[in-house]
């Protein structure tokens, strides 16, 4: 599942198609979406905001829509009206005089007035999105030590979008490593140190992840890897899907466990209780 990072990069090759041109046409697979089609045809559109794994397209007459990829859904940037060959099906076809923006397989499409995009069930909840809005370290050391998240497990808060958005699997698992937290722990439990660390490795992971296309492993320990003729999943991160494989830091072997059924990995020595 796309996380937040890879949402940003989408949403950038959408934003670089359709920004600052008009709508020459637009198409939506949802019936209940039809009457939108005149509205937002010859509009402009203005930018691509995303608020975690959400992506909300703004035109300049006042509407957005909203789109959530879920586990399927996918954009695709073609030349105009050049669809490419897929089993997928397409739910949402933006066109100008260029390029066509063509979203398949996702089913989670609304179109809203700008004024309704703050009280959108998901919206509202959503935590801060650090790769479109400017979040710091110390807002974020704050909200992992306040009453309404300390006592909950790291492992369930880093998977919930109303806590920190656009965090998914391999982010939680790195932003652990990096911060030295072991798995079973809850922010209450965790020292000063590491509720430091976890606020800036949740930061510099996901910006270097959007930078890095989804590598999280310090960039010089990538290149030295792909030097040695390791493979992208064996150089791409700290932890992740790297069970019995030696910790980049210490050598102990990185181990895999579930927690909240979802795959989770960590170094017994680095992340030790
Ligand atoms: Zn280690």
């Amino acid at each position: 599942m796309p996380e937040g990072p890879e949402i940003r990069k989408a949403a950038d090759a959408v934003e670089k198609a359709l920004k600052d041109r008009e709508v020459l046409d637009i198409s939506f697979a949802f019936e209940t979406l039809e009457g939108y089609e005149d509205i937002l045809t010859g509009a402009t559109v203005t930018g691509v905001d995303t608020k975690g794994k959400a992506m909300l397209t703004r035109f300049d007459n006042g509407y957005t829509i909203y789109s959530h990829n879920q586990l399927y859904g996918k954009w695709m940037i073609r030349n105009a009206y050049n669809y490419p060959k897929t089993n997928r099906q397409l739910r949402l076809a933006i066109h100008n005089e260029k390029k066509s923006a063509l979203l398949y397989s996702a089913s989670d499409i609304e179109v809203l007035r700008d004024e309704e995009v703050p009280d959108h069930p998901f919206i509202r909840k959503v935590g801060p999105d650090i790769l479109s809005e400017t979040v710091t370290k110390e807002q974020l050391r704050e909200r992992y030590t306040s009453r309404r998240f300390f006592r909950r497990r790291w492992t369930t808060l880093l998977l919930d979008q109303s806590f920190v958005a656009g965090i998914g699997n391999y982010l939680r698992s790195e932003i652990l490593f990096l911060a030295g937290i072991h798995p079973s722990l809850r922010p209450t439990d965790s020292t000063p140190q590491q509720i430091e660390k976890a606020a800036e490795a949740t930061i510099t992971l996901m910006e270097q992840s959007y930078r890095y296309k989804g590598i999280t492993v310090d960039p010089d320990i990538a290149e030295r890897l792909k030097a040695e003729g390791k493979t992208r999943n064996q150089y791409r991160h700290w932890v992740f899907r790297r069970s019995f494989q030696p910790c980049h830091i210490c050598r102990t072997k990185i181990e895999k466990i579930e927690a909240g059924n979802r795959r989770l990995y960590y170094c017994p020595t680095c992340q030790a209780l």
